[in-house]
């Protein structure tokens, strides 16, 4: 598929506002993936989720008809691992909750003597020692890794703080900045086209959010496709600055040529 003047030949999709909004399915979302399945296209599907398993994601897959399988998805945490894998599977303390953790289960791990904290979304299980904790082992020389460095987000009582504040007021103790693994980090797209194969001038990525999916990926010489449906908001992308390779209403118009 041509994408202004590039020759497009694989995609890195985001799951959540692509191809699924919530629970629901976006129409002809599951047409468009099963089209790629039988053309063989190369495509990974990326997700800044910390929250969930990647089993427990093919699941909720399934349940909406989406013939995605486990291996095609990246996670954040998914991305961690390959990051932490090519550091030489430092020994590591994991800040994650419990169905996330069980995916790292094979690095050896430590409270006092780790070479590597990687945080992610604990909830409210987050304490004074906790933060003690890994502040020691930053200062003691562990490199701090975050799975994002989200601020806030909207929940059915109000906006709720994120993991972004403890990153920052780490970073802000230790003196240390830490390594952000998701969306729109470098590190996510480079696992992401490393398992594709391609060079980023021959992928395209497809995203609701004008920032963290199109923006970053033209950052790293990927085209940027933005579909009208998820968080896509047309306030959003004018603010932002950032001018999508190509602009659908949803997933579903992508051209036939980028199917077979
Ligand atoms: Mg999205």
């Amino acid at each position: 598929m041509k994408v202004g003047e590039k020759n497009i030949r694989g995609y890195l999709v985001d799951l959540d506002g692509v191809l699924y909004v919530d629970r629901t399915p976006v129409p002809g979302a599951a047409n468009v993936v099963q089209r790629w399945v039988d053309g063989h296209i190369p495509r990974f599907y990326l997700t800044n989720t910390t929250t969930k398993s990647r089993a427990s994601i093919e699941k909720k897959l399934r349940e909406m008809a989406l013939p995605i399988a486990a291996e095609e998805i990246l996670t954040a945490p998914e991305a961690a691992k390959s990051y932490l894998m090519a550091k030489g599977s430092p020994v590591c303390n994991f800040v994650l909750n419990s169905e996330v953790l069980a995916d790292f289960a094979d690095f050896r791990q430590s409270d006092t003597a780790a070479d590597a904290v990687l945080i992610g979304d604990i909830g409210n299980a987050w304490t004074y020692d906790l933060l003690n904790r890994v502040f020691r082992l930053v200062s003691g020389g562990a490199e701090l890794i975050a799975l994002h460095r989200n601020k806030f987000w909207e929940t059915e009582a109000g906006l709720q703080m994120d993991i972004g504040a403890f990153v920052a007021g780490l970073e802000y103790v230790t003196g240390k900045s830490a390594t952000v693994i998701g969306k729109p980090s470098p590190a996510i797209f480079a696992v992401a086209l490393a398992r594709l194969g391609l060079h980023p001038h021959y992928v395209a990525m497809i995203g609701d959010d004008i920032e963290t999916d199109i923006g970053a990926a033209q950052a790293q010489k990927m085209a940027g496709i933005l579909v009208r449906t998820g968080k896509y908001r047309e306030s959003h992308v004018r603010a932002s600055g950032i001018t999508p390779d190509l602009v659908l209403d949803s997933v579903a118009d992508l051209p036939p040529e980028s199917l077979a």
